[in-house]
């Protein structure tokens, strides 16, 4: 692909835009690395959406040097947890691929909780 139809591309993108203001969210938390906004459609009390700054397309895609920001996002997640009293039981989740319900192509962990989560999940 080139330079340009990256650029487009990440134009395009929901969450690049939400990052970058142009489009409004709950925000929960920023640092230089992640956003963290509330999901538009919570599935559970606590269901936030931890996003890398940079554009990454999705798990499928990441690579050796997404292994950081992908850990990092984790603990941001538990750190959220913790101080939203919910660690009896809380989901971390990647969706990847149409297939498993991904819809925005900007890799995101949902964190999930507030109330029983089952397993398997559906
Ligand atoms: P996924 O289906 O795993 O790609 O997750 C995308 C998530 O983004 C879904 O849970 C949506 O409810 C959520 N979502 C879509 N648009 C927005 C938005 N504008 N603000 C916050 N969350 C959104
Ligand atoms: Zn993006």
């Amino acid at each position: 692909m080139s330079a340009l139809a990256q650029i487009t591309l990440m134009e395009d993108c929901l969450f690049c835009n939400i990052i970058a203001g142009k489009i409004p969210s709950k925000k929960v938390y920023e640092d230089d690395k992640v956003y963290v906004f509330e999901d538009i459609k919570p599935g559970a009390p606590t269901h936030v959406l931890i996003v890398p700054k940079r554009h990454i397309r999705g798990l499928k895609e990441a690579q050796t040097e997404d292994a950081e920001i992908i850990g990092y996002s984790h603990l941001i997640a538990a750190r959220i947890a913790r101080e939203r009293g919910i660690e009896d039981g809380y989901r971390t989740v990647y969706n990847s691929g149409p297939g498993a319900g991904q819809s925005v192509f900007h890799l995101h962990l949902h964190l999930l909780g507030g109330r029983g989560v089952s397993w398997p999940p559906g």
